[in-house]
């Protein structure tokens, strides 16, 4: 199918960026390209872009999709050489206004494409790809509708419920679909995870590039993986943009929703400010998110402590803790980031571990973009589309397979899955010797023995083994017995008396719109239905449940590849499609049949069971009690792409 017939790049609208004209000598130009801190696969690929001279794209020179994780993409010393003298005269030729003949056609854009992929880009992938690249920050995932189309008369209303990355995204789509809706929030303003996680050293720990709408790109990120205050400001920045701020009701909190099947509509019970009111709408958004329950751990005693305790994510910034014995449970990605801070102030610090964690070294995890990779995102036009999509491409299908179980893998004895799983172990296992090369007590205690990605990896740049081999501070692996009114009790190192606990233990992930009471057809009760397991079609609409749709629903969660705003994006989109159903064709319900939803659900356990984390039993979030991953997606980001582009009507009781 040709590319012209799916999309129409070149005429959707764009955000633009603001780029400054290049006005550096060549000297100046050649300094600033020979540094390695700039990202080099995109250069070319942006020169020839915002030239039109495809020319810029070297036929000699292939980006190798098995070399995703290597520096530079894997670019010999060689090619990276000609990358740069070609860059040169690019970069030139675009200062000095020579030639400069903009990309307007589909088959031109993806030969570029291509070769920033390292492959023949064609069908759907290099649709995906197209939108997540958003050339020129054209917005390609928007709906393409209009309620005007339709039915401009029929009374009909969305309520979305949360305003963080998800539910924002969702008024967007539909305000740009003409539909009316109203956001209800929780909180007093907009950011979800980012407005509620304020603890010290939070930060995004997948590529900042990569976790951000793909129609909203940010040309001017400060870091690599930005800090809680920078994402909070994004999306803060993104709702005001999007013109959503008037629809959404803060302070606001939905306590139930109940169908009514007479007029097919969903009735909620809202509270604001102590009063409570019934809402009727037609259909509904949950954009509540997964990780946002804190989790408490259930230790006999737990309400005795007299000290202050609290959780990461409702922190307790009044409290000060210098000079403070501090003692924390959990080593997850919250605490491996906030237990550095605390270290720094308190005069004992005390990690309490249950399991160690698979750390993969990023050294620029907290570091400042250098001075050459910010000149190039803010002077080479659409630079930064580019190094998203390279990002992208990096960071997407290859690494999933390291995580496949090869029924034909022999395990060495280091619970490796498959060969790839292996190589991948062994860099990872010679990581941490030599981040704890001179202590082996600690060596042994935060080397993993369970398969490599069976729980989340933790991101690291040294900053671990360092807090660890401070003298304040002391990693117990002596499983907790009880909490008491002073302290702590271990199985064999008893009583520690502390003068606070954070708790580090992470989010009630298996818990799906808790608290709310979400009552469907005939009366059924979501939980009670889901009975602590919950599944979904898609991850976004369940049976019995007619125009209620999940966004980051059950197994949308992903593991090691893209970033979750991309899967917010598939979701809404697919949304938008099922509201268009209904629009176009004059139905009052969609209801997702059950043998649909539990063949798709066999499916997912299936995919589920070939993965690391669907094999090993070590504790993680991805599981629920029952021990089904209920979180997590098992398959490629394409597959996802491909299952939630249009509504399949058969799926559907319809009314
Ligand atoms: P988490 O990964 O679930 O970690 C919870 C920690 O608490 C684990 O170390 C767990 O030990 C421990 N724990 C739980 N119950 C315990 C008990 N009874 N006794 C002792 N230890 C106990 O939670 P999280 O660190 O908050 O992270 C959750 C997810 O949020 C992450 O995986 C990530 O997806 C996301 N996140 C993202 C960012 C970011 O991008 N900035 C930052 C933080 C979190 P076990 O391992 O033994 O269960």
């Amino acid at each position: 199918m040709m590319l012209e017939d799916e999309i129409n790049v070149f005429t959707t609208m764009s955000f633009k960026p603001s780029i400054s004209p290049i006005t550096e000598s060549d000297e100046e130009l050649e300094r600033l390209l020979s540094d390695p801190g700039v990202e080099l696969p995109p250069l070319l690929p942006s020169i020839a872009f915002a030239t039109g001279d495809l020319s810029f794209i070297p036929p000699d020179i292939r980006l190798d999709p098995s070399k995703t994780l290597e520096e530079q993409g894997g670019l010999t010393p060689d090619e990276q050489s000609i990358i740069r003298v070609r860059a040169l005269e690019g970069l030139k030729q675009l200062r000095d206004n020579i030639n400069i003949k903009p990309v307007t056609r589909n088959e031109d854009l993806r030969t570029i494409m291509s070769w920033a992929c390292g492959t023949n880009l064609e069908g759907s992938y290099l649709q995906m790809m197209m939108e997540e690249l958003a050339p020129g920050d054209r917005d390609l995932r928007s709906p393409d509708w209009n309620v005007q189309d339709f039915s401009a008369d029929r009374k009909f209303t969305v309520a979305i419920v949360g305003a963080g990355m998800s539910g924002i995204l969702a008024a967007y789509r539909l305000k740009q679909a003409g539909v009316n809706f109203v956001l209800f929030e929780k909180n007093d303003g907009t950011g979800g995870t980012w407005l509620e996680n304020t603890y010290p050293g939070c930060r995004v720990d997948v590529s900042n590039h990569v976790y951000s709408y793909s129609f909203m790109q940010k040309h001017d990120w400060p870091h690599y993986h930005s800090t809680q205050d920078v994402l909070l400001n994004y999306f803060n920045d993104c709702a005001t943009e999007f013109e959503i701020r008037d629809n959404i009701r803060f302070n606001t909190s939905v306590s139930a929703m109940t169908w009514d099947e007479d007029s097919s509509t969903w009735k909620l019970n809202i509270l604001t400010s102590g009063t409570e009111e019934i809402f009727s709408c037609q259909a509904v958004i949950s954009a509540v998110g997964q990780l946002n329950q804190p989790s408490y751990p259930a230790i006999p005693g737990i309400e005795n402590f007299e000290g202050t305790s609290w959780h990461s994510a409702r922190w307790n910034h009044d409290y000060d803790l210098d000079g403070k014995r501090v003692a924390v449970l959990g080593t997850g990605c919250s605490a491996v980031q906030f237990i550095p801070r605390v270290a720094k102030k308190a005069e004992q610090t005390t990690i309490f571990q249950r399991t160690p964690n698979w750390l993969m070294p990023r050294p620029q995890y907290q570091q400042s973009l250098p001075e050459s990779l910010v000149w190039c995102f803010t002077h080479i036009p659409n630079y930064h589309n580019w190094f998203r999509l390279h990002l992208f491409w990096r960071s997407h299908e290859g690494l999933l397979s390291r995580l496949e179980i090869d029924e034909t893998w022999e395990d060495p004895g280091d619970s490796s899955i498959s060969a790839a799983n292996h190589e991948l172990g062994v860099l990872l296992r010679m990581y941490l010797e030599s981040e704890f090369a001179d202590r082996p007590d600690l060596l042994e205690k935060v080397t993993p023995t369970y398969t490599m990605g069976a729980k989340r990896f933790v991101i690291d740049d040294g900053l671990w083994a360092k807090t660890l081999h401070a003298d304040n501070v002391e990693l117990c692996t002596d499983p907790i017995v009880s909490i008491s009114s002073s302290g702590i009790t271990t199985e064999s190192e008893g009583l520690k008396d502390f003068d606070a606990i954070i708790y580090g233990t992470g989010f009630k992930a298996a818990d799906f719109l808790m608290p709310m009471t979400v009552t469907g057809r005939n009366g059924v009760n979501l939980h009670d239905q889901w009975d602590g397991d919950a599944r979904a079609y898609l991850g976004i609409v369940a049976p019995n449940f007619p125009n209620l749709f999940f966004l980051y629903g059950p197994n949308t969660n992903i593991v090691i590849n893209g970033s979750i705003i991309y899967f917010s994006e598939c979701e809404v989109h697919y949304i938008t499609q099922c509201l268009k159903h209904m629009l176009k064709n004059q139905l009052s319900s969609l209801d997702v049949k059950t043998d649909v939803h539990d063949k798709y659900n066999e499916r997912i356990d299936e995919g589920n069971r070939r993965m690391a984390w669907g094999l090993s039993d070590v504790n993680s979030w991805y599981k629920n009690a029952s021990g089904r991953t209920a979180q997590n997606w098992p398959f490629s980001l394409l597959e996802y792409w491909e299952q939630t582009r249009e509504i399949n009507s058969d799926d559907y009781n319809i009314v």
